[in-house]
């Protein structure tokens, strides 16, 4: 049994910090919204006032908030938990954030005494609520060893990517894929529907034919091939169009920083900019398909 902090109890956080305490844990949790602090508490952790008070003789603190600016308040800010976090203790980022900033996390870390790994995820909502999360983590491998039972208490998968920063290299290559895709499907599946192609049979076929890729098969757009898919509960509950929209923006950035060329990543993320901005941010990215179908899309969450 470990002393952890855990911070950001979103659709992400909320799920991993539950399985940290039911394998026994004691978790300390923080987040700005009062509900998601509520949540935690009936979960079975102890709730605390700020990200300093988290981390306060924590063995380990766990960030899960949406951005780099999110991550480096929660943790080099002046109530963040750089500020208390004991000597020896590590400090895992699970966030999405520009491989730049994590590696900027890293420095400040190292400056206090703290390691510091990037373990951004693959997985979604129901890989969090499962356990069967990947974690790409950059860092030293002494840590990772040090963080690894934890990682698998939430996790099936846990891959070393490299050093620090390699976690978020190795999910912003996962999420340009992942994006691009996405949008691939959804004319596949357009196109063959209108071609009078019954989208189970087009699933069927292609799953077993070049064309296949997850988003086609175990995540599809199309409502009703997949009970457990966002697209079978109108794109509620899954990974937010605007998360999507932010890592294709993370893979443009990084493409800019390395003097790579992003043609269809750039497309995509200019094809998320325009989903979100008519206000679907808050859905599913699978629900691109509705935009590429050109019907209305289905009403954005509160
Ligand atoms: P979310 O918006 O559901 O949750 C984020 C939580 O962070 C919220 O509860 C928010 O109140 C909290 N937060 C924000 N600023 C904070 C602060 N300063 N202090 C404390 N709490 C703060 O987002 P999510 O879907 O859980 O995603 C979290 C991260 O995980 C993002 O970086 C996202 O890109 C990544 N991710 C999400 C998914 C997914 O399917 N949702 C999959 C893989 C990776």
């Amino acid at each position: 049994m470990a002393r952890i902090g855990f911070i950001g109890l979103g659709r992400m956080g909320l799920p991993m910090l539950r399985h940290l305490v039911e394998a026994g844990h004691a978790v300390r949790a923080f987040d700005i919204s009062e509900a998601a602090c509520e949540e935690a508490r009936e979960a079975g952790a102890e709730v605390s006032a700020t990200c300093a008070e988290v981390a306060a003789e924590a063995e380990g603190v766990i960030s899960m908030v949406p951005t780099g600016r999110h991550v480096l308040e929660v943790h080099t800010g002046p109530e963040g938990t750089l500020a208390r976090l004991p000597a020896g203790a590590l400090l895992i980022d699970c966030s999405t954030i520009a491989v730049a900033e994590a590696r900027a996390l890293h420095e400040a870390g190292r400056s206090r005494g703290i390691a510091v790994l990037d373990a951004p995820v693959s997985g979604g909502v129901m890989g969090a609520q499962a356990g069967t999360l990947t974690f790409m983590v950059g860092g030293e491998q002494a840590d990772l060893d040090r963080a690894r039972p934890i990682l698998e208490t939430m996790g099936r998968n846990v891959f070393h990517a490299g050093p620090a920063g390699n976690g978020q290299a190795a999910k912003v290559c996962n999420n340009l894929l992942a994006g691009i895709s996405m949008i691939a499907v959804s004319e596949a599946y357009t196109l063959g529907k209108r071609l009078g192609l019954d989208p189970a049979t087009m699933r069927d076929i292609v799953s077993t034919s070049t064309g296949s890729c997850h988003a086609l098969v175990s995540y599809p757009p199309v409502p009703g091939l997949l009970p457990n898919v966002p697209s079978s509960r109108e794109y509620r509950n899954g990974f937010a169009a605007d998360l999507m929209l932010k890592d294709l923006r993370l893979a443009e950035r990084a493409a800019m920083e390395t003097g790579s060329s992003l043609p269809l990543g750039t497309l995509a993320a200019a094809l998320y900019g325009l989903f979100c901005g008519g206000g679907s941010g808050n859905l599913d990215y699978s629900g691109v398909i509705r935009m590429i179908e050109g019907a209305p899309s289905p009403a954005a969450n509160p």
